[in-house]
């Protein structure tokens, strides 16, 4: 535990390092990702946790370079555009959710804000690789059902994945929402579920789990 009821972990996989925060007032799961020996870093997610997060990514010397949304809901994207005027990274999103940013959602209301509007940098598409660091390699995988635009991202080499509101720890991202598709959630889970099973999973809220204890994912999906 830190300050401002902001809760932490660390977390090494390989050269791969994982600052893991959950950030109030929903309880968001927001990320810094980096390398040892490299001070690129990579922000999945900021819900309300900008501050959070420039001052850890501050005391362990990184430089935020982009910002990765998982998908669109407010309440994961909230803080973007304020991380971005003080990091000057850029703002990633799957393109079918970039419109989103400029949105307010059932989550805006939820948190009684009203978000200043912003525009993506970067839209992303399934199959695109981010790099950073050295070695590290992020691979973005389109997985709609909770929003159109949702993606898992996935670090191959270490068995990663930030599953965003798709796959949760035993059970999976509301599918009731405007954008939502069960179906599609369904054929996504599938897709994770081809995964190796020794995954570690890192969901937008709640605990972590892995692929292969979630055992559930066979029969939804079958
Ligand atoms: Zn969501
Ligand atoms: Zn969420």
């Amino acid at each position: 535990m830190s300050g401002n009821n902001t809760q932490r972990r660390s977390i090494r996989k390989g050269s791969l390092r994982i600052e893991a925060l959950v950030v109030p007032p929903l309880s968001n799961n927001v990320y810094i990702l980096y390398e040892d020996g490299s001070d690129d870093a990579l922000i999945v997610d900021v819900a309300q946790g900008a501050s959070s997060l420039f001052q850890r990514a501050r005391e362990l010397e990184l430089r935020p370079f982009m910002i990765l949304n998982t998908h669109g809901h407010t309440d994961h994207t909230a803080e973007d555009g304020a991380l971005r005027s003080m990091t000057s990274a850029k703002i990633a999103i799957h393109e079918l959710d970039a419109y989103r940013l400029a949105l307010d959602d059932e989550a805006s209301e939820g948190l009684g804000i009203k978000k200043e509007p912003i525009e993506a940098d970067i839209q992303l598409t399934n199959g695109q690789q981010i790099r950073f660091g050295k070695e590290s390699i992020l691979k973005v995988i389109h997985t709609p059902g909770h929003t159109e635009g949702s993606i898992s991202i996935y670090a191959e080499k270490e068995g990663q994945l930030f599953s965003g509101d798709t796959l949760f720890q035993g059970g999976y991202g509301r599918v009731d929402g405007f954008g939502s598709d069960p179906n599609a959630m369904k054929l996504s889970l599938k897709k994770l579920l081809e995964l190796p099973g020794p995954t570690d999973v890192y969901p937008g809220h709640g605990g972590f789990t892995t692929i292969q204890n979630e055992m559930w994912l066979k029969e939804i999906t079958d």
